[in-house]
């Protein structure tokens, strides 16, 4: 309003505020004031109106003149634009209540929310359930394909589960790749079995990431009130639990919370935290397996198995602890630890005048797909001094057929290296032959499953001499593993297998054992 237009008009026309929260017409200030005597403060939400229309919030107060006898007058008002300092504390406030990445409520404005639904289920006599979704293998996506790759994946999952769920309920993302959905108000722990196969199916397909589609499945768990906790934080966390044990048993699925799995977490969790420990407190030594040459009964090379001397719990097995180690990351240090370890003792061996045969160090998936994985290599095979040709490789074949077009590059550059290459537990994969005989692969060795029936049973016999001539034809060396008894061997000499590995032999064993090995006369001994 100019000067001249305002005047004369009635105060409610030219000063128009609302209530911001109930848009409804605020009684004027200063007529307040000339009523009450009283200065009078804004309401913190008032909005101007202004002649246009356009809306601007503003703050401070209005105040009655006196004059000289002390009757009132008239009223002042003083006021200023808060418009863009209100906008940008909203936007500060949303910021603190969302993710960035996927603009989803984060854990804060969660366990809010929460809370208020579990008020209301209480009142209504009703359940609410709580989701803990972890994307499997998420860590090797960052890793292999970098991180855009994953943050558009990370969006692609975000918008996928808000459609997959009612608008009443909340999908929030925890960090990382674990999202946590509240479904808030289900009559039935069965509604929310309901919502997770929809949510494992929905995200199965395809994510457009890249220029190739990224295919993933993820690991839900879940859990209930009143059954399972009543408050957020308790549901949050045995939700959590009941998703590790949806990994346990092969990923891909959901678990509802059971009470006993949280003796396995924190059995778990104590794991982790000791092996954290363990390189430091060099708690970890490798035992030493040979391979055998079945014609002539010679060692041809002998594969390092890491143990683990726990102070307390005593020896651990690796299957009890290299799975937690990937699943932590911890497996790229440790892993790191038997390269440098099994090329020290092998140049040890040599350096001792023994006749050493190719030491193999078996590789995880994560190690293979970690970008300094061949840069740390070459280091090792600088700082011991380990003539290249003598150290194997050991990569199981899932790993190697998971995004095989990438795989090449990665074998080519460790060849041209010098080291060997052999593929684990073949048999049990879905290797294709194609990549089979393009990867430059020096052996393959046939999965111990195989091995227990293979004179009983005839589809087992029929795989291993099925892989032992297709081993020969691609002009592979084929190694069986887990051999004990002596029938096996006959069966595998039979078959033209070329070397072997088990109890039949020998069991692994400490590096001095073996040196001991190395010197008598191994032949002998065996075929005798
Ligand atoms: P793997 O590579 O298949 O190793 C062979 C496993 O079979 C070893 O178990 C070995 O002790 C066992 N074995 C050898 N001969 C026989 C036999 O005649 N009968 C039977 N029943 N078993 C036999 P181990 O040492 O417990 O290792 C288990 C797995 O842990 C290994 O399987 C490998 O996948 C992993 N692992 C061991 N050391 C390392 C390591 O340094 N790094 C990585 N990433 N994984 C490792
Ligand atoms: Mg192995």
């Amino acid at each position: 309003w100019s000067c001249g237009e305002a005047q004369g008009k009635p105060l409610a026309e030219v000063f128009h505020i609302i209530d911001g929260a109930t848009r409804e017409h605020s009684p004027n200030p200063m007529e307040l004031a000339i009523q009450t005597g009283k200065t009078v403060e804004l309401a913190a939400n008032c909005i101007l109106i202004r002649r246009d229309g356009s809306e601007s919030s503003i703050e401070d107060s209005a105040a009655p003149i006196h004059d000289r006898s002390g009757a009132i007058t008239g009223a002042v008002i003083v006021f200023h634009d808060v418009s863009m300092s209100k906008t940008i504390t909203e936007e500060m406030a949303r910021l603190a209540q969302h993710d960035g990445l996927t603009d989803l409520p984060n854990r804060m404005l969660l366990t809010d929310r929460i809370n208020q639904a579990i008020a209301t289920a209480r009142r209504n006599g009703t359940r609410v359930a709580v989701m803990y979704l972890d994307l499997d293998g998420f860590k090797h996506i960052n890793d292999s394909l970098g991180h855009d790759v994953g943050d558009k994946l990370l969006q692609s999952v975000a918008k996928c589960l808000v459609c997959c769920v009612r608008s009443s309920d909340t999908v929030s993302r925890q960090g990382g790749d674990e999202f946590v959905v509240l479904l808030s108000e289900i009559s039935h722990a069965t509604d929310a079995s309901i919502t997770a196969r929809k949510i494992l199916t929905a995200l199965t397909s395809s994510h457009a990431c890249n220029e190739a589609n990224q295919h993933i499945t993820l690991s839900i768990g879940l859990s209930t009130y009143p059954e399972d906790g009543e408050d957020a934080e308790t549901l949050i966390k045995n939700a959590d639990t009941a998703m590790y044990q949806a990994k346990e048993e092969g990923r891909n699925n959901y678990r509802f919370y059971k009470k006993d799995m949280n003796l396995q977490t924190i059995e778990r969790q104590s794991v982790e935290a000791d092996l954290r420990l363990a390189l430091d407190r060099q708690e970890f030594v490798l035992h030493y397996q040979p391979k055998i040459s079945l014609e002539t009964g010679e060692i041809t090379g002998v594969e390092a198995l890491i143990r683990w001397a726990h102070p307390d719990r005593g020896r651990v097995p690796p299957a009890e602890f290299i799975p937690i180690a990937e699943d932590c990351g911890l497996i790229l240090p440790i892993g790191r630890w038997v390269l440098r370890e099994a090329c020290r003792q092998a140049k040890d061996w040599m350096d001792a005048g023994l006749h050493v045969a190719p030491v193999s160090v078996n590789v995880s998936s994560l190690e293979f797909r970690n970008g300094d994985f061949i840069e740390g290599l070459r280091a090792i095979l600088r700082e011991t001094g380990l003539d290249p040709s003598y150290l194997e490789l050991e990569l199981t074949e899932t790993v190697l057929m998971h995004h095989a077009e990438s795989t090449s590059p990665v074998l080519r550059e460790l060849k041209s290296i010098g080291v060997l290459l052999s593929v684990d537990d073949f048999g049990t994969g879905n290797s294709s032959l194609s990549y089979l005989k393009r990867f430059p692969i020096d052996s393959l060795k046939i999965d111990q499953s195989f091995m227990h029936d293979i004179t009983a049973n005839t589809d087992d016999a029929t795989i291993v001499s099925a892989v032992i001539t297709m081993a020969k034809s691609l002009k592979k060396c084929v190694i069986a593993k887990g051999v004990e008894t002596v029938d096996q061997l006959t069966f595998l000499l039979a078959h033209g297998c070329d070397e072997g590995q088990g109890y039949y032999f020998n069991r692994p064993m400490v590096a001095q054992e073996f040196a001991k090995l190395l010197e008598t006369d191994i032949s002998a001994t065996v075929w005798n």
